[in-house]
């Protein structure tokens, strides 16, 4: 993707970006790629869902998100009444090496973060969501480097739920990643709340 413009409009420009995204070397993680894991979803989808860098499971089904997390995330949104057409999930950091752990999440630096949020923020600008919302274990670290928000990096789920902050010009909120909710009947009940805010938000 160095030095690649994306200049595609309309149902290509997803196409486009992806393509681009497929040649990305702006960080170390692209060595020992095999693919990359997209952000998955139509364009125009009116909630864009931010998820964690992959697992060795994600790496190798070349998924945002998948295994038992999708299938959780994916009934999560059915239970607000959203459709697999209306949701869009993109990844903070899109690569890894092969043969990892399935259960192992790539560790992302510094550097590959802030290249990767670069990534991201073309993909919101193409997708144009209404709203975003942040299941990662880290949201401090990307609010605080992309909102005008007083957030410090440090920032975990536990402070920064129930706030709406502002990304990209649209409200953003913050929750729990799916692999903290299969045996977390508390914290299920929160990020219950927290989708019926995104739906409260999205009908208004
Ligand atoms: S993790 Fe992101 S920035 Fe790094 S090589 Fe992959 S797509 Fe590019």
């Amino acid at each position: 993707m160095t030095g690649s413009a994306i200049v595609a409009t309309g149902p290509d420009r997803l196409h486009a970006f992806r393509k681009a995204v497929d040649g990305c070397d702006r960080c170390a993680l692209h060595r020992g790629r095999t693919r990359v894991c997209h952000g998955e979803g139509e364009a125009e989808a009116p909630l864009m869902v931010i998820v964690d860098p992959p697992r060795g499971e994600e790496l190798a089904a070349g998924q945002a998100i998948a295994g038992a997390d999708r299938a959780l995330l994916q009934r999560m949104m059915a239970s607000i009444g959203l459709t697999a057409a209306q949701v869009y999930v993109a990844p903070l950091v899109r690569c890894g090496p092969q043969g990892m752990d399935p259960e192992a999440r790539v560790v992302a630096d510094a550097d590959a973060l802030g290249a990767c949020r670069a990534i991201l923020g073309k993909e919101i600008d193409l997708v144009r969501p209404r709203m975003l919302l942040l299941m990662t274990h880290t949201p401090g670290a990307l609010l605080a480097a992309v909102t005008r928000d007083a957030v410090a990096p440090d920032g975990g789920v536990e402070r920064l739920r129930e706030r709406v902050y502002e990304l990209k010009g649209r409200p953003a909120i913050v929750s729990w990643p799916p692999s903290l909710l299969h045996n977390d009947s508390s914290r299920r009940r929160e990020a219950q709340a927290d989708l019926r805010e995104v739906k409260r938000r999205l009908e208004g």
